[in-house]
């Protein structure tokens, strides 16, 4: 047993979690498993949520502070940001490609998109949009009777919801200035930003800010506090550590969790979820599956040579197997800097750099998932987004993946936004749900191996990557 590897250990605890559940759920025991078991789940992301933000803070602010020089830090956080914003835009790209080949929406049967499409024509008569498209089944006669059936008003006020532009709403007062994003993210009070996991980019905006000024006063007196600073470092490390030795079982507690909040006491409901959704959630994984198997293994080999393909995933997967388990790049952090520099031979000063950044604002899975999600829920309400709107889905998904959250589902309510953006219904996140959570294991994948090759990317390039084979994985997180 010591000698495997600790994701083949995670691997089984989550294997079993899921054999566990399953089986109880045909016993009927999973009322037990939710209140005995899942807690420990929860302790588990807890304690990593605990470690990754002060560990965010204190690792940005040694890691600026020890690069040493304002200049090369420039350089750095400008390769960063526009690899980062690469990788993402490649991902949505794919997700587009995809889910206009497989045509996920559209896979169902005619009557149940006519209907979907008229309750979106009424949707959209009733908040003032312009339908999409030129149809508007509202205005044909022959779907009368049928529209009336399913939005339930009178002939009367479909008549006039038909010839929409009389219900237009006035134009709602944009009272929010598009700089709000920069604005939010510079704290008026730092403790409140610390005391909400949720305000990451305050952290890091914070944590800059301090590091670059750590390297404009004298030395007798930055020496000290970069002492305490990496003293920290090494104590919230070690904490890593200490939680991952554990990691196994907790895993094991998280999937029996989440896989019984799921089927309940009738394994038949998880088997049902999927069938309605298969196609949707068969396009947004074959995506997320070539992002890790083959799009970073590529850019990989193109840019930093030395890695080899199954060293990657030998050095990547404990931090790969806990974002599965958790569904958070924000819990892993801790794990992910550790795989990255131990196991890929990153250099600190890089590694405490780029990644906290990356886990806040680099999810490629997440923007992947949302171009997916977006037009198959267009196609489904028999709406074909034009290129021009496919373009704003880019957009939209790319500024909705740097603001989401590391935590589970951030990316299903972003997805709220980016809907709104192409004037459809944000409601229609209800129909992707009940297989988001599943999706969201893959993605957080996706999004931590993106923020891992980015890394090591830019850690080449700055001549501090040192990739050996000789580590074995597994006595990363020994406790000595
Ligand atoms: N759970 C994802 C993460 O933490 C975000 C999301 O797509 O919901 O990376």
């Amino acid at each position: 047993m010591k000698k495997l590897a600790l994701h083949w250990k995670i691997l089984i605890g989550m294997t079993l979690g899921i054999v566990w559940a399953l089986l109880s759920s045909s016993f009927g025991w999973s009322a037990f498993n939710i209140n005995w078991i899942d807690p420990f789940g929860v302790i588990f992301i807890n304690l990593l949520k605990l470690i990754a933000v002060p560990l965010v803070l204190f690792s940005i602010i040694g890691g600026v502070a020890n690069i040493g020089d304002p200049k090369s830090l420039g350089r750095m956080g400008g390769k960063t940001l526009f690899i980062y914003l690469l990788t993402t835009i490649m991902a949505i790209s794919l997700g587009l490609l995809l889910v206009n080949v497989i045509k996920p929406g559209k896979i169902i049967d005619e009557q149940s998109r006519i209907d979907n499409r008229i309750s979106y024509e009424i949707w959209a008569a009733s908040e003032g949009h312009e339908v999409k498209d030129g149809i508007n089944y509202l205005k044909d006669p022959e779907f009368f009777e049928r529209a009336q059936e399913i939005s339930k008003l009178s002939k009367a006020e479909l008549k006039e919801a038909s010839v929409s532009d009389k219900l237009e709403k006035a134009s709602k007062q944009q009272t929010v200035s598009p700089l709000q994003p920069l604005v939010d993210m510079v704290p008026d009070n730092f403790f409140a930003s610390l005391s909400d996991n949720g305000l990451m980019l305050q952290i890091i905006f914070f944590a800059l800010f301090f590091g670059v000024c750590l390297l404009f006063i004298p030395n007798e007196k930055s020496q000290p506090v970069l002492i305490l600073v990496e003293g920290i470092n090494e104590v919230f490390l070690k904490m890593v550590d200490l939680v991952m030795q554990a990691a196994p079982f907790f895993v094991f507690a998280l999937l029996a969790g989440v896989v019984s909040k799921m089927a309940g006491d009738d394994v038949g409901k998880v088997i049902e979820i999927f069938k309605g959704l298969s196609w949707y959630a068969v396009t947004v994984l074959i995506g997320l599956l070539l992002m890790i198997f083959v799009v970073y293994p590529t850019i990989l080999k193109l840019f930093v040579k030395k890695i080899p393909y199954l060293g990657f995933f030998k050095a990547m997967g404990p931090a790969q197997t806990l974002a599965f388990s958790t569904s958070s790049s924000a819990a892993t952090l801790p794990v992910t800097m550790e795989c990255v520099e131990q196991n890929m031979g990153v250099d600190k000063k890089v590694s405490s750099f780029v990644l906290p950044i990356g886990a806040t604002v680099n999810m490629d899975g997440t923007s992947l998932y949302q171009a997916v999600a977006v037009i198959f829920l267009a196609q489904m309400h028999m709406i074909d987004l034009t290129i021009g709107q496919q373009l704003t889905v880019v957009l939209t998904t790319t500024l909705a993946s740097i603001g989401s959250a590391a935590v589970p589902s951030a990316g299903l309510v972003m997805l709220i936004v980016v809907l709104n953006s192409v004037g459809l219904n944000p409601v229609w996140i209800a129909i992707i749900f009940p297989v988001d959570r599943i999706l969201d294991m893959f993605r957080t994948v996706v999004n931590v191996t993106g923020d891992a090759t980015v890394c090591s990317i830019v850690a080449d390039g700055e001549n501090m990557l040192n990739y050996h084979d000789t580590k074995n994985p597994t006595e990363t997180f020994d406790l000595d």
